[in-house]
């Protein structure tokens, strides 16, 4: 495991990729030139991007690394085929370990052939960010800023602190 929480009732691995994903992807035309995967990179600040094919289906994944290492005219020439991905309903501790032991940094969520979303280190660690427990009484909560008030047992913001640990860091 990559982090430990205390006071743990509902952990990472209990949540499914359609939480947290980011819905709003940015792809490719696999036609597309390299010039325009690069511009979208830049624009963008990602590191990385799905390529689909005409019909919108997903059929690589184009990286920083692609570009700079790579050479070639069109999306199609620098991607990298056979993408990991995973569905909607993908256990989030599933996700993690696809972005922790394949050295992947993304991973594109697909439902029938399309994709719907991506996943992200980042958007894991945004999850860590967002999540406050109540010292009083357990309850966990999500949002940026701390709770004013515990919604279960009405402790004040004081009682909420992040509680992550991550263990020989
Ligand atoms: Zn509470």
């Amino acid at each position: 495991m990559l982090f430990t929480y205390l006071n743990d009732t509902e952990s990472i691995d209990e949540m499914q990729a359609r939480e947290i994903m980011t819905r709003s992807v940015i792809s490719i035309r696999e036609d597309a030139r390299v010039e325009e995967a690069a511009r979208l990179l830049a624009r963008n600040r990602i590191s990385g991007l799905p390529v689909v094919n005409a019909d919108g289906s997903l059929v690589g994944l184009i990286t920083e690394h692609d570009l700079i290492a790579k050479q070639g005219r069109t999306v199609a020439d620098l991607m990298s085929r056979g993408v990991i991905s995973v569905s909607a309903d993908t256990d989030l501790d599933q996700v993690q370990h696809l972005l922790t032991n394949q050295r992947i940094r993304r991973v594109p969520v697909v439902e029938h052939g399309k994709v719907v979303g991506i996943l992200s280190r980042s958007d894991l660690v945004r999850q860590i960010a967002m999540r406050w427990v109540c010292d009083v009484c357990g309850e966990i909560v999500r949002s940026l800023d701390p709770p004013s008030k515990c919604p279960l047992c009405g402790a004040e913001e004081s009682a909420f602190a992040h509680d992550v640990v991550q263990p020989g860091m």
